[in-house]
C-alpha cells in the first residue's frame, strides 16, 4: 500500500524529507531487525545472526535476518529486547542531557510494551524508573517485559498521566514517547497505512499537549524532559516543541550526532527547538522523532502523601534470608499474600507512590508463604536479585521450550524446588516430585505457539 499523498504533501518544506527516496524506501519491503542486549544478562549471541552494532546505542545490534524470536528460550529470559533501532537513539540523549549519578528519579509516562523502560533502567543504575501505562491489559505486558529484564529498580504504575499531578517536582527526568499517528511505522506495518488520517493527525496533536500538560508538574525544576514521537507530521513534533517552549517554560536541549547516522536535526519555526528526525530512507531504523528540554521554572509548593507499606515481620525476614540468597539493603515488605523487595534506598519514594498511584509491580515479588513454607516467586527466578538458595537444572533447547509452553518435560535433579536455566540463565522454577514435575511458569506468559 503506498504513503498517503495527504502525508506526503503535508512534509514537503519538512527538514530533510526526499520525497522520491522516501517512497522507494516504503515500496521497497525491506525490513531491519534489531535487539537491544541486557547487560546483567550476558549469554551467548553467537547463534544469533548479528550482522553489526547500532551506532546511537552500544548495546544495540542489527540482525542480518529476523529470527523466529518466539522459540528463543534467550528472550523469555530476559537477555535481549526486541527493539526498533531508531528509538534507541534514547540513549544517547540521556547520555548527553542527564549524568547516571545515584538517586535520579524517572518517569517513562506511556511506557507500554517496554522498550524505552528497559533501557532506561540499564542506564539508570542506581535510580529508580517508573514505568507507566494507562491500558490496562498493555499495563500487564508492560509487568512481563519489565519482569523479564529482571532490574529490582524497575516499577509498574497504571495510571492515567493527570494522576501524576498529585506527585509535583518528583523525577528528575520525564520520558513521554507519546501515543501518535504511527507514520513512522508504515514501512514495518503496512497496515498502519489505512489507520492514518490528518483528522487524526490533529486529533494525535491535542492529545500530546494535554499528556504533556498533565505531566510536566512531576518534573523537578531544571529536569530533563525527553519527547519522542514514531510520526513525521510537524503538528506532533515541531509544533509541539514551540509550543513546550511557549507555554509551559522549558528550554531545548541539543544533542551531538555523527554524520553517518544519518539522522536530520530539525529546528522548530518559533523557537528553533532542536529535534532529531529519523528517516528509513536515510537511517538503518523505523521513521522516528525524538527532542530533549530542561524545565525552567517550578513554582510549585511540594506537598506529597505518604502510604506506610506493611513491612514483613523480622521472624518470616529471616526465615527468607535463611532459605534464599539476596543482595544486602533490601527491605521487605507484604502485599496481599506475596512478599515482594525494594532497595532501602528507595522505600521513602516508594510510600510516596504508593499513597497517589495504582502500583502493578513494586520492586522484586520475592515469595509467597504457603503455611510454614516457601514458595519462590517467578519474578525472583528472572530477576537480578536471585544469588541463590535452591538447586538448579540445565534445560537443552528442546526442554526448554517445552518448559515455556508448560508442557511436560523431562530433567533429572534434586528433588524439590529448582531453577530452570538455559544457557546459564533463569526461565523460572519447577518442582522435582518423586513421579512428576510441577512446572511453575506463568500460565499467561507460556508460548502459544506450535
Ligand atoms: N514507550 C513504548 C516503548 O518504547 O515500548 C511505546 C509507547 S507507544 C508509542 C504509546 C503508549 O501510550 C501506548 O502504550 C498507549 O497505550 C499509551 N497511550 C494511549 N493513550 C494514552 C493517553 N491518553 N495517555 C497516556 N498514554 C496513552
Amino acid at each position: 500500500m503506498a504513503v498517503p499523498s495527504a502525508l506526503i504533501q503535508s512534509l514537503q518544506n519538512v527538514s530533510g524529507f526526499q520525497q522520491e527516496a522516501f517512497e522507494a524506501v516504503h515500496a521497497s519491503g525491506e525490513q531491519i531487525v534489531s535487539i537491544r542486549l541486557n547487560p546483567a544478562k550476558p549469554f551467548d549471541e553467537s547463534y544469533l545472526p548479528i550482522a553489526d552494532k547500532v551506532g546511537w546505542c552500544d548495546s544495540g545490534r542489527y540482525l542480518k535476518e529476523r529470527p523466529f524470536f518466539t522459540f528463543d528460550p534467550f528472550l523469555h529470559a530476559g537477555a535481549y529486547y526486541v527493539q526498533e533501532a531508531s528509538s534507541m537513539f534514547l540513549w544517547q540523549a540521556i547520555s548527553q542531557t542527564i549524568p547516571e549519578t545515584a538517586g535520579k528519579k524517572v518517569l517513562d509516562l506511556c511506557a507500554a510494551p517496554g522498550g524505552k523502560s528497559t533501557l532506561l533502567s540499564a542506564y539508570f543504575k542506581d535510580g529508580l524508573v517508573i514505568a507507566n501505562e494507562v491500558i490496562k491489559n498493555r499495563a500487564s505486558i508492560l509487568v512481563e517485559n519489565c519482569s523479564k529484564w529482571g532490574t529490582g529498580n524497575l516499577l509498574v504504575t497504571n495510571n492515567d498521566p493527570s494522576h501524576f499531578q498529585s506527585l509535583p517536582e518528583f523525577f528528575d527526568l520525564l520520558m513521554i514517547d507519546a501515543p501518535c499517528s504511527g507514520s513512522g511505522l508504515f514501512r514495518k506495518d503496512p497496515t498502519a497505512i489505512e489507520e492514518w488520517s490528518e483528522a487524526n493527525v490533529a486529533l494525535c496533536s491535542q492529545r500530546q499537549q494535554r499528556i504533556l500538560a498533565d505531566a510536566l508538574p512531576s518534573l523537578k525544576e531544571n529536569g530533563i524532559l525527553i519527547y519522542s514521537t514514531c510520526s513525521y507530521s510537524p503538528a506532533e513534533d515541531e509544533a509541539i516543541c514551540d509550543w513546550l517552549m511557549d507555554e509551559m517554560e522549558m528550554e531545548s536541549l541539543p544533542i551531538k550526532t555523527v554524520d553517518e547516522w544519518g539522522i536530520v536535526e530539525s529546528s522548530s519555526p518559533i523557537h528553533q527547538a532542536a529535534g532529531y528526525r529519523f528517516y528509513p530512507d536515510q537511517v538503518r531504523g523505523e521513521g522516528f522523532f525524538l527532542a530533549c528540554f530542561r524545565k525552567k521554572t517550578s513554582g510549585i509548593t511540594t506537598k506529597w502523601k505518604f502510604k506506610t507499606l506493611q513491612l514483613t515481620s523480622k521472624a518470616q525476614e529471616q526465615q527468607l534470608q535463611s532459605a534464599i540468597l539476596l543482595p544486602e539493603n533490601l527491605v521487605f515488605f507484604n502485599q496481599n499474600e506475596a512478599i515482594r523487595a525494594i532497595e532501602q534506598q528507595w522505600m521513602g519514594d516508594l510510600g510516596i507512590l504508593a499513597s497517589h498511584l495504582y502500583i502493578k509491580k513494586a520492586g522484586i515479588e520475592v515469595a509467597s508463604m504457603k503455611g510454614k513454607d516457601i514458595v519462590p516467586s517467578h519474578e525472583l527466578a528472572v530477576s537480578n536479585w536471585f544469588l541463590g538458595g535452591f538447586s538448579s537444572v540445565d534445560l537443552d533447547l528442546a526442554n526448554a521450550l517445552l518448559y515455556l509452553k508448560r508442557k511436560e518435560f523431562s530433567v533429572e535433579g534434586q528433588k524439590g524446588w529448582n531453577l530452570m536455566r538455559y544457557g546459564g540463565l533463569a526461565l523460572g522454577w519447577a518442582k522435582l516430585l518423586p513421579n512428576r514435575i510441577n512446572n511453575y511458569y506463568p500460565a499467561e506468559w507460556r508460548i502459544l505457539k506450535e
